[in-house]
Parts: structure tokens; sequence; C-alpha cells
């Protein structure tokens, strides 16, 4: 199963057969929200050749289906949990974001537990209660204030990004990772074995800052992988509770 497909197929089956994976093995796509850089319409032919599955929130389904009329059929709007593949169950969470919002997910497979949000203008209270205690957390990191600040983008792309219903800065994400972190404690729930940073700015962000900040607080530094734009990240493994390598759920990130 993908999460979002704003990158074309052909990158996608590049940078999967790198993985040791196959862009064929796909079944599903799920969708955060419907921006192009969370879902290409180029997907369009690939989805309806292979009879894949997609699933993006049910208010978003007559846009999609607008768009892309050739996933008549292949489309199934959630609202509450669903199973995108067998054995893998969804939860979605609503995340502010523009005039439509977005959705995170928190996944379980075999008791794998696994939160993604990006594209959230603030972290809801509901996001840190349920990304506490699980396995692997990925998390958008997408600006730093001050370079967003004095970028050459116009002022009202700032306030758009910056205005509590565009993305996360680099210090909102760590805030709220460590409230996630304090909460496991505080309920003696596991830490995630993995922390991953998404969708990271390339002109308003710099992984140095980024590993920098991130490294003060020392539950975060040993676990965590910045995702990147142009290359895939390593495989990350996880089994309930702590880090195992080659066995349960493989997640190929990027
Ligand atoms: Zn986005």
């Amino acid at each position: 199963m993908l999460i979002d497909a704003g990158i074309g197929t052909r990158t996608v089956a590049l940078r999967m057969s790198h993985a040791g994976s196959s862009l064929k093995d796909v079944r599903a796509i799920c969708l955060t929200h419907l921006d192009s850089d969370h879902f290409k319409f180029g997907w369009g032919r690939f989805v309806s050749e292979r009879n894949l599955r997609v699933f993006c929130h049910h208010s978003r389904v007559p846009q999609l289906l607008q768009d892309v009329p050739r996933l008549r059929g292949l489309v199934t709007g959630f609202s509450g949990a669903f199973e995108p593949v067998d054995g893998l169950r969804a939860e979605p969470i609503s995340l502010a974001h523009d005039q439509l919002g977005s959705h995170g997910f928190v996944f379980d497979s075999g008791g794998c537990r696994l939160g993604y949000a990006t594209d959230l203008g603030v972290v809801p209270d509901e996001l840190v209660e349920r990304f506490a205690g699980l396995d692997l957390i990925a998390l958008e990191s997408n600006y730093d204030p001050m370079m967003q600040m004095a970028s050459a983008r116009p002022w009202f792309l700032k306030q758009r990004i910056m205005g509590g219903r565009g993305h996360l800065s680099n210090q909102q994400a760590l805030t709220a990772l460590r409230r996630i972190l304090d909460r496991c404690e505080a309920r003696n729930l596991r830490l995630p074995a993995h922390i991953v940073l998404l969708h990271r700015s390339q002109q308003c962000n710099c992984p140095d800052l980024v590993r920098q900040l991130f490294a003060r607080d020392a539950r975060i530094a040993p676990r965590l992988t910045l995702a990147e734009q142009y290359e895939r990240s390593p495989w990350l493994t996880v089994r309930p509770g702590q880090v195992f390598p080659g066995e349960q759920m493989m997640l190929p990130w990027g």
C-alpha cells in the first residue's frame, strides 16, 4: 500500500526496485488529501489498469472522480476506520489544512502500529493522544520560521503556510513529538522504534538545522530519520516495542 502518490509512477517504480520491492506489488493507495504533491493525476492510468483500490476521505471522492474519471469504481471514501488491504487497519485523524483539511492515519498490522501525519497547520490533541504507544511515528517537519520569513515567497503564501492551516514548523513538530513521548512515559507505553520527519521544505528548511534542533531531546535523536524528497530512505524495520531487523512490518520510506 502506498500512502499518497504525489511522485510519478516511474520514479516510484525506480525507488521501489532499488529497495528490492516492486510497484507491481502495490494493491492500494491511501490519500491524505488531494493536493498535487500528494496525488498526481498521472496515477489514474496505472490504478485503473491494475484495478488498485484508492482510499480518500468521503468528502473528497466527488472531486477525485471529477479530476480523474477513470478511477470510477475504484475509489472508496472513508469516514471512520477502514482496511485498505487485508490485515491492515487504518484509522483516520482529521487535520486542519487549507479549506478542506487533510487526514493523518494510524495503521495497525499484526500488532505493529504506525502513525503518519503530514500537511497539518496545528497538531490536534487527538493526534498526540493517538500517536502515543506506536512503533513508528512519521510526522511533518516542514519549515524553519526564520528561513520562511526571510524567503522570497510572497506574503500570502507565507501566511498560508504559517497561519495554522498550512504546515508544521520544525519547532511545532518537536513540541508535538515531545508531548507524545511524555505521554508514553507517563502511561508506561512503549516509545516508538523510529521517528521519521516528513515533507521538509527545500527552500525554507535545512537538514542540519533539523537534526540540531531534534537532537536536544535525547529520546528523539537515536530514533530519527529525515525523509528526503529526491531519494528513498533506508528500510526501517519494527516489531512491537523494539527494533528487530528483518521481521514483521517493513517500511520503505521516501
Ligand atoms: Zn503537501
